[in-house]
């Protein structure tokens, strides 16, 4: 006997349900296949404004490397040296304290500017959209044509024209990456570290060459082929926004009660009458649709993958030019701006967020001006025991770190304060060049008369210009008795 054939059991997270766009993902198919995206040009004010915004940002990322404030940087995140310069202000990893309320203050001010205009970051100044959008976008445009074309070039036979077009667009975003890698770098080595190494022989710098090469390739692969995938899989700050925003927060809205309900603006038609029909100002041509680089469609409401990039609004603002109807039934508004004509509401949400980064912008302030100019740390010498002198004393040695974040040289002094004894720096006197670390040897010896059984505290004073700068408290080691 036949054994019944099996029920194809069908788990509940295999169960898509097509027509509602919360069930799956626009970029891809129903077989899991990634669907790739052809936005359609755009044209328009928001487009030109944000042209014109990317080309400041543009310009102040290239240009960033060679612009210095007394004398240093304008930005450098030297990990290698733990060396860090914003806005020209040298910071060592002694002033971790403050870059960790800078990263607060610069969350927090993320969660408050989220919640009160959603992703205006986003669509108007991440790197990944304004390089994505209005540089290897354009290009793609400039080589391949618009939406339709690039289709069809996809699809037609490998042809010298097609060859020379695919080519000359992936050499163009090679180069373009390799540049960006470049500048990147520069960000954190400082752009003569980087010109001596374009200008020596490649041989001496391989593993560098190395990494860079293998930069450049990540950023062609995200700008060439990954690509929205980045903002909707990658980026955690699309993901926040479910939380982060509410009715009352400021987003690229589709107006629905002025444009539902939507339908095709028949010929000769009055607005008049499709109000009559029950129609609304949506004259569901699709173009919102057509121009958005992450395929959703605005029109179901405020979605993950929307990096409000603002070309839905001007699709549909020129088609509502042309059917002489008002711009705006996709625009920046909130919820409650739409369903109730509300402008910015200023929640307690938006207060108590407010405050906090009023609080840690405070503390900042604070740290950043009251930073001393100069720090200094001293440490036994490791591995080093007590030695006893011919006279009889003591002696132990030290290491001393002392960081200079001014940019004039600093002749320091250090003398020990408690108890009585000697203080001997090694190699003569501490000269700290401007913003540099020096490091020397202390060697201190004490009377046996003021040694304590074991270990003794040591309090020693750090002097500059003839003011005491700093105290430093270290142990003495000793014999125990
Ligand atoms: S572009 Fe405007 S009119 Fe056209 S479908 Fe989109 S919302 Fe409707
Ligand atoms: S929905 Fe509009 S704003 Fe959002 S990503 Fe698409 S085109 Fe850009």
């Amino acid at each position: 006997m036949n054994p019944e054939p099996k029920k194809k059991l069908e788990s509940p997270a295999q169960k898509v349900d097509w027509s509602d766009f919360r069930d799956h993902i626009a970029t891809a198919d129903r077989d899991g296949r990634r669907k790739w995206m052809y936005p359609r040009k755009v044209s328009g004010r928001f487009f030109r404004w944000r042209t014109w915004f990317s080309w400041l940002l543009l310009a102040i990322m290239f240009a960033g490397p060679f612009i210095t404030i007394h004398g240093n940087p304008l930005l450098l995140l030297n990990i290698v040296e733990r060396k860090f310069v914003v806005l020209g202000q040298i910071f060592w990893p002694q002033d971790m304290i403050i870059f960790a309320i800078a990263a607060l203050v610069g969350l927090t001010g993320i969660v408050v500017f989220t919640a009160a205009f959603g992703r205006v970051w986003c669509g108007w100044a991440c790197p990944q959209t304004v390089m994505m959008e209005m540089v290897f976008r354009k290009i793609e445009y400039f080589i391949e044509g618009d939406a339709h074309q690039q289709r069809a070039l996809n699809k037609a036979p490998w042809a010298a024209g097609k060859v020379l077009k695919k080519l000359s667009k992936h050499i163009i975003f090679y180069a373009l990456s390799f540049l960006v890698g470049n500048v990147l770098l520069s960000y954190i080595i400082g752009w003569q570290a980087l010109y001596q190494i374009i200008t020596d022989p490649p041989a001496r710098h391989l593993t560098g060459l190395s990494f860079m090469i293998g930069f450049s390739l990540l950023f062609y692969g995200i700008f060439a082929r990954f690509r929205e995938q980045a903002c909707t899989f990658i980026c955690p700050y699309g993901r926040f926004q479910s939380v982060l925003l509410d009715e009352n927060s400021i987003v690229v809205a589709y107006d629905h009660k002025r444009g539902e309900k939507r339908g095709p603006l028949k010929r000769e038609q009055k607005f008049g009458e499709r109000r009559y029909a029950g129609l609304g100002d949506c004259v569901a041509c699709n173009q919102c649709v057509a121009v958005c680089p992450t395929g959703i469609d605005i029109r179901d409401g405020t979605q993950m993958e929307c990096v409000h990039c603002t070309a839905c609004m001007d699709a549909c603002d020129n088609v509502m030019e042309k059917v002489g109807n008002p711009r705006g039934l996709i625009r920046y508004a909130s919820l409650n701006g739409i369903e109730r004509g509300e402008k910015l509401r200023i929640t307690p949400r938006l207060i108590g967020y407010s405050v906090v980064l009023v609080a840690l912008m405070s503390l900042l302030a604070v740290l950043v001006f009251t930073r001393s100019d100069v720090e200094a740390t001293v440490l036994r010498a490791p591995g080093s025991l007590f030695q006893q002198m011919p006279d009889g004393h003591f002696s132990n040695l030290y290491t001393v770190r002392i960081v200079n974040k001014t940019s004039r040289e600093l002749p320091v002094a250090l003398r020990l304060e408690s108890p009585a004894g000697s203080l001997q720096v090694m190699g003569g006197t501490l000269v700290v060049p401007p913003q540099k670390l020096l490091e020397n040897s202390l060697l201190v010896e004490l009377d046996p008369a003021a040694l304590k059984s074991g270990t003794t505290p040591l309090v020693i004073g750090v002097y500059a210009g003839g003011e005491k700068i700093q105290t430093l408290k270290t142990a003495f080691i000793g014999p125990r008795h």
